[in-house]
């Protein structure tokens, strides 16, 4: 009996690793769950520990024979509430409160902070905001040794809690000793991605980038979306990343949280534009933290972020350190996997070419969707771009059941994964790190070969995989993306195949 094919999810799903999942066998119970890419959180523990746990993450996945990316992620320039007596002071709506130099506990109403140089940069009128947001103060008066500022809205904060400062603009350098030596550490241990947290220029994203390449890492570079300067200068640093993070946590306390939802859509389609991956990142199922149940805005925000155009939805909280973290994945996949369905329908029609089988459903996609791509990223020729496109074209009219990209660098895999095609796409590399990269990347499945340049190895080896797996059936057409001939440069070649033709014609 043929297996039934596997539901095929598109959308990608990135997990945070901290106590709650950390056990190897929890993060075996993650990557059968479907999870792509983990987080390690480097604002949170040692190196050591953060080794060993990439250690557990590249032998669950090596044991589950599926290719899974680590993802580094450095801490930038987070200003941070030092101690407070007893762990925690309640803010008190219209009362004063201090920020003072050093880090002498120097009373119940005044705060030090991470960030020595804070009490020169911040001026009469600027805001506060502690406890993510909830409680807020504006700076009322300054002088050089304390800025005395007026709770605006009351309410507990804590010791090391983040302090953000929306629309100020610090001097702090992009990476501080501790984000340069954990980059490195990153480096050295084969980090998939390393992301910067509060960027706020191109210059700090090409900055990492190259401390990366000098260290020989192959690192795809993620900026973080989570200050005003970097929405109000959002495409130079679009341009510049690798792979961009919706970081809703600490951007919806720099901005207007109600204007948030805007710019997600923005920053989804600005990536659209550069065909850069985008992950969605932050709340996305918070209530699972402690219930089994997401609640209707939660699934309904996951399906959003899908219908903007998100390559990944990221679990924060919910895996690091909430009571169901494999519940939220399994949540999660179903919620894509649901969302999909509807959306590809129209997808179908309107981008891969099927204009006007159904006028309802064309509008409706033309009016959801972010427009195709307009430049190439960094390494993507325009001949590959063409052939790309030609081939998704091709495999929807021809009902093909699989875009196959043979890829070194995954460029090519990201060009196609771009398109959001309705067909799924085979990443085929020999290049474990290239593998670990399309993890991340929407509607890419990662296949590894020893050989992806023999075309003719190349489609006996993805028809044994497709029909051994269930994905594919005798007389199913894939379309294969490959490069051949003198170096013309990138991937020249669109192939028809029709699985079994040459063996066993039907
Ligand atoms: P964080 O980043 O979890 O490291 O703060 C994500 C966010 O701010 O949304
Ligand atoms: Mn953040």
């Amino acid at each position: 009996m043929p297996a039934s094919p596997p539901d095929v999810v598109r959308t990608k799903i990135v997990a945070t690793v901290g106590p709650a999942c950390r056990d190897e066998a929890v993060l075996r119970g993650l990557v059968d769950a479907g999870v792509d890419v983990f987080r390690l959180n480097m604002a949170h523990g040692s190196v050591a520990e953060h080794q060993e746990t990439l250690d557990r993450v590249r032998r669950v996945a090596d044991a589950a024979g599926r290719a899974v990316g680590a993802l580094v992620d450095l801490a930038g320039p987070k200003i941070r509430l030092g101690e407070l007596p007893g762990g925690a002071v309640e803010c008190v709506e219209g009362a004063t409160v201090r920020f003072v130099r050093g880090a002498e506990d120097a009373g119940a109403d005044a705060f030090t902070v991470t960030y020595a140089p804070l009490l020169d940069e911040l001026a009469v009128g600027d805001s506060v905001m502690l406890a993510d947001g909830t409680v807020s103060l504006v700076v009322e008066e300054r002088s050089s040794a304390e800025a005395r500022c007026r709770v605006v809205q009351g309410g507990l904060v804590r010791s090391r809690q983040g302090v953000n400062l929306p629309g100020v603009k610090l001097s702090v350098s992009a990476m501080s000793d501790a984000d340069w030596k954990h980059a490195e550490w990153a480096a050295a241990a084969g980090a998939d991605f390393v992301s910067l947290s509060f960027v706020r220029s191109a210059v700090e994203v090409r900055l990492l980038k190259e401390l990366l390449r000098t260290r020989g890492s192959r690192a795809r570079v993620v900026a973080k979306i989570e200050k005003r300067e970097a929405v109000e200068d959002l495409e130079s640093i679009v341009a510049a990343a690798d792979v961009v993070m919706v970081a809703r946590g600490d951007l919806g306390v720099e901005i207007d949280v109600a204007g948030m939802p805007m710019v997600q859509k923005r920053i989804i389609r600005m990536c659209q534009r550069h065909q850069k991956p985008v992950i969605v990142a932050t709340q996305m199922l918070d209530s699972m933290q402690h219930s089994r149940r997401p609640t209707r805005a939660e699934t309904t925000d996951v399906a959003n972020a899908i219908l903007d155009g998100a390559d990944a939805c990221m679990l924060s909280g919910e895996t690091a350190i909430g009571a169901h973290p494999r519940q939220a994945v399994e949540m999660m996949r179903r919620i894509a996997s649901a969302t999909e369905k509807l959306y590809l329908e129209d997808r179908w029609q309107y981008v891969e070419g099927r204009f006007g089988r159904d006028s309802r459903g064309a509008a409706l996609a033309a009016a959801d969707f972010p427009p195709p791509p307009e430049f190439l990223v960094d390494g993507l020729l325009p001949i590959t771009q063409a052939v790309v496109d030609g081939a998704s074209r091709i495999a929807a009219e021809l009902d093909a059941r699989l875009v196959v990209v043979a890829s070194r660098s995954g460029v090519t895999a990201i060009a196609r994964s771009k398109r959001r095609g309705a067909v799924p796409t085979l990443g085929v590399s020999d290049d474990p790190a290239t593998l670990r990269q399309m993890a991340l990347y929407w509607g890419v499945t990662p296949l590894a070969s020893d050989n992806p340049g023999d075309l003719g190895a190349l489609l006996e080896e993805v028809s044994a995989w497709g029909l051994r797996s269930g994905r594919l059936q005798r007389g199913d057409r894939i379309l294969l993306v490959a490069g051949i001939g003198f170096g013309a440069g990138g991937h020249n070649m669109a192939l028809v195949h029709e699985v079994g033709a040459n063996r066993n014609p039907s």
